[in-house]
């Protein structure tokens, strides 16, 4: 281990991604009835955690790996929040991440405060032996951080049901703890919940048809590129695509396919191998950047962050984005859509599924009462119905842009919640 120690906030506040979520709060702070101080406490994380991960590699070598644990705040509840393995995790990115865990669970009401995590590697150069024992290995350098009540890892870019299962099982075998609850996004049969993997693009899928029966668009008439047929992307293609949308181009991150009569995206979904060969009808080639530019109703990246920047978004021609991938819009190209009039609806409202199923399979951990698929898809709705609600009702009656409405909601809850508690001791 490098250091358990927690680096200091003021190392943090200096990376970029942190300086930007720290301006919008600073924005914020004159649009929510909570006072200024507590507002600026929500600035910086509790912890970070930082440490190294030597792992043995299939060729005998030993490769050592950096990995952290952001902590932003949990005065809502324990800190909650993926891991995720990529080759651009630091610090930085894992403390703003978590900024935006601790506005997505507020904003759902869910009793969790914000946390995110991750290791600097590219899970497609490592075998699934590689990626058993690194993962195996961060879950027990984590385990003094983590646990049901204290901070709950899941699923996030590069990580998946398999990633959780092995976390869930250093964690019972080191502290003899077998009720699960310590991850989320494991599979059904070790403690997981039906419904959970869908769960992001389902309400990606729910917050594309909201925002566009608002805009007096029909559901039946719209067209959709989606950037991204991972997770997220392919399960809010399916649901768009069953309520009549019309999905006319998807994208992985080798590239995507057009076909302006939309394509068959059950087909493409139940295939596997490059998207231009999974033969979803009569499809023509196109970049993962010419399809954010595409003209249709609503764009959805769902794939990586930081992808519409300054020089895409004067670009882009939707009428209407729908973030289903976390901070794929940067603050400049924000500013540029914004004055455009191009609506962006926020990723901690859009994607927002993912952990409130989480919260669902937390609680199936913790009171050992199981949700049945209907159940979970019942209950997401409307979470996710009332927390739209919630947003719409802060761009209305503050006249701001959806995702200050969005941030105002989750930021106005948490700062009230400090505000009663006060400053400890
Ligand atoms: N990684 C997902 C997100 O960014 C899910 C987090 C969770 O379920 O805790 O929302």
């Amino acid at each position: 281990m490098i250091s358990a120690n927690a680096v200091t906030a003021e190392t943090d506040s200096q990376d970029p991604k942190v300086e930007t979520a720290q301006r919008r709060l600073d924005r914020l702070s004159n649009l929510v009835d909570v006072s200024d101080e507590y507002v600026e406490r929500l600035k910086y994380p509790s912890q970070v955690h930082h440490v190294s991960i030597p792992v043995r590699l299939d060729d005998g070598s030993v490769e050592v790996f950096e990995g952290f644990r952001a902590q932003h705040d949990n005065v809502r509840g324990p800190y909650k929040g993926g891991l995720r393995y990529h080759p651009d995790v630091t610090a930085g990115e894992c403390v703003s991440l978590a900024m935006a865990m601790s506005w997505k669970c507020a904003l759902l009401d869910l009793p969790f405060g914000g946390a995110k995590g991750g290791v600097a590697v590219n899970p497609r150069e490592l075998s699934t032996e590689e990626k058993r024992r690194l993962t195996r290995r961060f879950a027990e350098e984590l385990r003094s951080f983590v646990g049901p009540q204290t901070d709950i890892p899941a699923p996030d870019m590069g990580t998946d049901a398999q990633t959780m299962a092995w976390v869930t099982d250093v964690y019972k075998m080191q502290t003899g703890d077998g009720t699960r609850g310590v991850v989320t996004g494991k599979p059904p049969r070790v403690g997981g919940l039906t419904g959970r993997e869908e769960a992001p693009g389902r309400s990606t899928a729910l917050i594309v048809r909201e925002a566009a029966r608002y805009y007096e668009y029909s559901v039946e008439e719209l067209t959709v590129a989606i950037q991204g047929f991972g997770s997220v992307g392919s399960h809010a293609a399916q649901l768009l695509d069953k309520w009549g949308a019309s999905i006319v181009a998807v994208s992985d991150v080798d590239g995507g396919i057009y076909d302006a009569s939309g394509l068959d995206v059950d087909e493409l979904a139940a295939k596997s191998g490059p998207l231009e060969d999974r033969d979803a009808g009569d499809t023509t080639a196109v970049s993962n950047a010419a399809l954010l530019e595409l003209d249709v109703d609503v764009l959805v990246p769902a794939a990586i962050g930081g992808v519409l920047t300054e020089a895409n978004a004067p670009d882009v021609t939707a009428s209407l984005v729908v973030e289903g991938a976390n901070e794929p819009t940067t603050a400049p190209a924000d500013t540029v859509l914004d004055e455009r009039g191009v609506p962006v609806i926020p990723d901690i409202l859009a994607n927002a599924g993912g952990v409130t199923a989480s919260y669902f399979e937390w609680l199936q951990n913790t009171n050992g009462r199981s949700w049945t698929h209907e159940q979970v898809r019942e209950e997401l709705d409307n979470r996710m119905l009332a927390a739209w609600d919630a947003v719409r009702e802060s761009h209305e009656t503050r006249g701001i842009n959806w995702r200050d409405a969005a941030y105002a909601v989750a930021v106005e809850r948490i700062a009230e919640s400090h505000e009663t508690l006060g400053i400890w001791p």
